[in-house]
């Protein structure tokens, strides 16, 4: 069978004196290890060539990285938010438009899950730590695959299916959180102190499922570790060969 296409959303970063563009290693190796082509696009490809990107691609992994904007939810800058990418957000939203266009599957990660409920008109939590009261420190210094806190999972969502359960520690290296989820979504996952993990479109739609941890940074790559990359893999695959996708 031939291998879905995955298209990965990357990032632009300063490393040994140059600009450079890409994804960090685990998104390209989790996707191939799921049984997918991984095509990565950068940011500064622009807004406008988001389609013709789409085009080329059986699903989309959205990834983590900058914090959004706040400006793209009506909110003036917190003290103690990070770095922002206004050309990868534009990018990003961009993708997500035009990815329900074309009715694309889409996972999204950590950055992935905040940007998706901001294009579709949800706020966030800039700096969780200062911002909102929890018993729970969701960036803990550890290691990127530590699993530091659990989640409770809503039975027979795309979540649960995905992951295979309702119950999971996951890793956590987010400060930032959704505040008030998008209409279009359903949470479908939450943390001990109640922030959402995860949040997915209506049934009827289709397959879009984002969460904040990082599946990606779990290496030991358990059976629901895995499932979210296969499960967003299978969707690409069965789009790729359906009768709207005659190519
Ligand atoms: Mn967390």
């Amino acid at each position: 069978m031939n291998q879905p296409r995955i298209g990965i959303a990357g990032v632009v970063r300063s490393w040994d004196g140059a600009s450079r563009t890409g994804v960090n290693s685990a998104y390209v190796q989790a996707v191939m290890g799921a049984g997918g082509l991984p095509l990565i696009v950068s940011p500064l490809a622009g807004p406008a060539r988001a389609g013709a990107f789409l085009d080329a691609v059986d699903g989309l992994l959205l990834t983590g990285g900058e914090d959004v904007d706040p400006a793209l939810y009506g909110a003036t800058p917190s003290p103690r938010l990070g770095a922002v990418s206004r050309e990868r957000d534009l990018f990003e939203l961009a993708l997500v438009r035009e990815a329900a266009e074309r009715q694309l599957p889409v996972l999204g990660i950590c950055r992935g899950l905040q940007l998706i409920n901001v294009a579709l008109g949800g706020t966030l939590w800039q700096d969780l730590g200062s911002e909102r009261t929890s018993h729970l420190i969701h960036d803990p210094p550890a290691d990127r695959g530590a699993r530091s806190h659990g989640i409770r999972i809503t039975a027979g969502s795309r979540a649960a299916t995905a992951l295979g359960g309702v119950q999971l520690r996951v890793n956590s290296l987010h400060h930032q959180g959704v505040r008030e989820l998008a209409p279009a979504l359903t949470a479908t996952a939450w943390a001990e102190d109640g922030l959402i993990e995860a949040a997915e479109g209506p049934p009827e739609g289709s397959w879009l499922l984002a969460v904040q941890w990082h599946p990606e940074e779990l290496a030991e790559g358990t059976v629901a570790d895995r499932g979210l990359f296969a499960g967003l893999v299978r969707e690409a695959a069965s789009r790729a060969t359906g009768p709207a996708q005659a190519r």
